[in-house]
């Protein structure tokens, strides 16, 4: 199970964005990947392959290992490593580290 999910905030420990705080926007679990809003940016420039299409600049955001990002625990705000609790029933819960608190 993916301890980082769509949704999640998460904080930019090394690299160029080291410090940025962003959403995660899109999981690529093939590549262990994620794509965090406003965290590294990549301008790509775009020539039209249509008629009337427009060409210029896009910035967009690259993908960056998941292991460059840490949660922050939406209960205690701090950054933390995400742990595992299986209840009974199978279902999988993600927990904070720091202050123990189930994040989902
Ligand atoms: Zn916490």
């Amino acid at each position: 199970m993916a301890k980082i999910k769509v949704g999640d905030e998460v904080i930019v420990l090394s690299g160029k964005d080291k410090g940025k705080r962003g959403k995660v926007i899109e999981r690529i679990p093939a590549e262990g990947k994620v794509v965090v809003e406003g965290v590294n940016i990549v301008t790509r420039h775009i020539r039209p392959t249509r008629r009337g299409q427009e060409s210029g600049i896009v910035k967009k955001e690259a993908p960056l290992f998941q292991s460059k990002v840490m949660l922050i625990c939406p209960r205690c705000g701090k950054k933390t490593r995400v742990g595992m609790r299986i209840l009974k029933t199978g279902e999988k819960l993600r927990y904070c580290k720091k202050c123990k608190e189930v994040v989902d």
